[in-house]
């Protein structure tokens, strides 16, 4: 059994809040506003920003603008997960890799019990 899912990388996470903090200071309160809408409508990380900013959307009205390109959205991080189970052991792993900032982190663990299942097997009445 397995599955993946993409969530916000926490390593690109902060990279996007120190952008966010340093455009705070240079932008004026209207850009600064209509860059926050623009992010919290396309869902733009770290990139995103900056391509708002170097291709001029915020001289315009331009909250409507639609990007679609998937490396500048925010869930970079995606996750892979195995599990599985049997008489004798359940193990489950687990993968963690960012497309973008190169994140990556494994962990798997396995427990053993076939010698209990047996014990509570020979029980039965
Ligand atoms: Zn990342």
């Amino acid at each position: 059994m397995s599955a993946d899912d993409w969530v916000e990388c926490p390593i690109c996470r902060k990279k996007r809040e120190k952008i966010l903090d340093e455009l705070f200071k240079k932008l004026t309160r209207k850009e600064y506003e209509l860059l926050l809408k623009i992010v919290e409508k396309n869902n733009l990380n770290a990139d995103g920003i900056n391509y708002v900013i170097e291709n001029g959307y915020l001289k315009e009205d331009n909250e409507l603008i639609n990007i679609p390109k998937y490396e500048l959205k925010l869930p970079t991080l995606r996750i892979d997960y195995e599990y599985g189970i049997d008489e004798e052991q359940c193990n489950f792993s687990i993968r963690f890799e960012c497309v973008v900032c190169g994140f990556s982190e494994y962990l798997e663990h396995t427990k053993y019990f076939g010698d209990k299942e047996k014990i509570d097997g020979e029980k039965g009445d």
